[in-house]
């Protein structure tokens, strides 16, 4: 028995350090991945559920691996994140989008409503260095409206230091960025924090769209939320909407915007300048 318990133990153990080999692996690959040109951002559309009408779009960052191929955020952005790599990366990423949602314009007609570019943005980055600060400068450098940049924070992010990030949010409020709480409903947090935290939108999370409308627990949830955040003005968007259905449902229930494969995957630049080209024809 003790001798299969050490085998186990190496086993395991051996399972770690190859777990921490990569970790490592990563970080050192992911370190400079932007000077050598790997990294892009895609956009994913987002649409207003009551007329359709193309709003904005998702900032979502691109890691283009020489040999691993397309490396998705959710593998590296935890990596980026502990390792400080983040700190660089966090400021290039507000920039491109900025700069990328300028050349949005020169695609639209001229009365057409201006699209928002929605930014994602980790804890450390609200921690570490003066976010507003670099905000500003994004803004100030690319030209783009304060009014068009929403940045996107995860619930957990906001009610870890409250009184820290709400001064933090407010400073950004003030200039006139929009804040999003992104994956909402999965932190806990409750409905309370909405008060007291100043924010524009909440982004429902893709995990309760999903089984939309056959889960009624998850359709009662999202209603909740729709019912809730309107009370305080607060603006609702749905993500992971793959289905006809779940649109018409959310819409039905009165949440005001979405996204998902249904309305259109996340695309590179050229690409999202091509739909707004499709947009302008039809
Ligand atoms: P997120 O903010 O929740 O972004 C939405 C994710 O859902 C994206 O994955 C998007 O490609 C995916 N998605 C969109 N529509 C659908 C759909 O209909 N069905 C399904 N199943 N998935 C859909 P992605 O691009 O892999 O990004 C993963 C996460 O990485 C993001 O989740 C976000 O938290 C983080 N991330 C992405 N870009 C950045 C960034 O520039 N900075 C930071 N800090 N985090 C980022
Ligand atoms: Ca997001
Ligand atoms: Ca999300
Ligand atoms: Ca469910």
């Amino acid at each position: 028995a003790k001798l299969a318990g050490k085998n186990c133990y190496r086993f395991y153990s051996r399972a770690i350090d190859q777990a921490v080999e990569q970790r490592v692996q990563i970080e050192q690959e992911l370190r400079g991945a932007w000077a050598r040109g790997e990294m892009s951002l895609a956009y994913q559309p987002v649409f207003r559920l009551s007329d359709r009408a193309l709003v904005g779009a998702e900032a979502l960052l691109r890691w283009q691996h020489p040999e691993q191929g397309v490396i998705s955020p959710s593998v590296f952005i935890e990596v980026a994140e502990q390792s400080g790599i983040i700190d660089t990366l966090g400021p290039q990423v507000l920039r491109v989008a900025c700069r990328d949602a300028m050349r949005w314009r020169a695609a639209r007609d001229h009365d057409a409503e201006p699209l928002f570019v929605s930014v994602n943005v980790s804890p450390r980055q609200l921690r570490a260095g003066d976010l507003p600060a670099t905000v500003a400068a994004c803004l100030e450098e690319s030209g783009l409206s304060a009014r068009q940049l929403h940045v996107e924070l995860t619930e957990t992010t906001v009610i870890s230091d409250e009184a820290q990030v709400t001064a933090l949010l407010a400073r950004l409020r003030l200039m006139g960025v929009k804040i999003w709480l992104d994956d909402f409903g999965t932190g806990f947090s409750g409905l309370s924090h909405l008060r007291r935290v100043p924010v524009d939108g909440v982004k429902i999370d893709r995990s309760f769209v999903a089984d939309i409308p056959r889960d009624p627990d998850d359709l009662a949830l999202t209603t909740a939320i729709i019912a809730m955040a309107h009370s305080l003005n607060i603006v609702v968007v749905a993500e992971g909407v793959e289905k006809a259905e779940q649109s018409s449902v959310l819409r039905d229930r009165g949440c005001d915007l979405a996204q998902g494969y249904w309305y259109g995957h996340p695309v590179d630049i050229d690409g999202f300048l091509a739909l707004l080209h499709a947009q302008r024809a039809a």
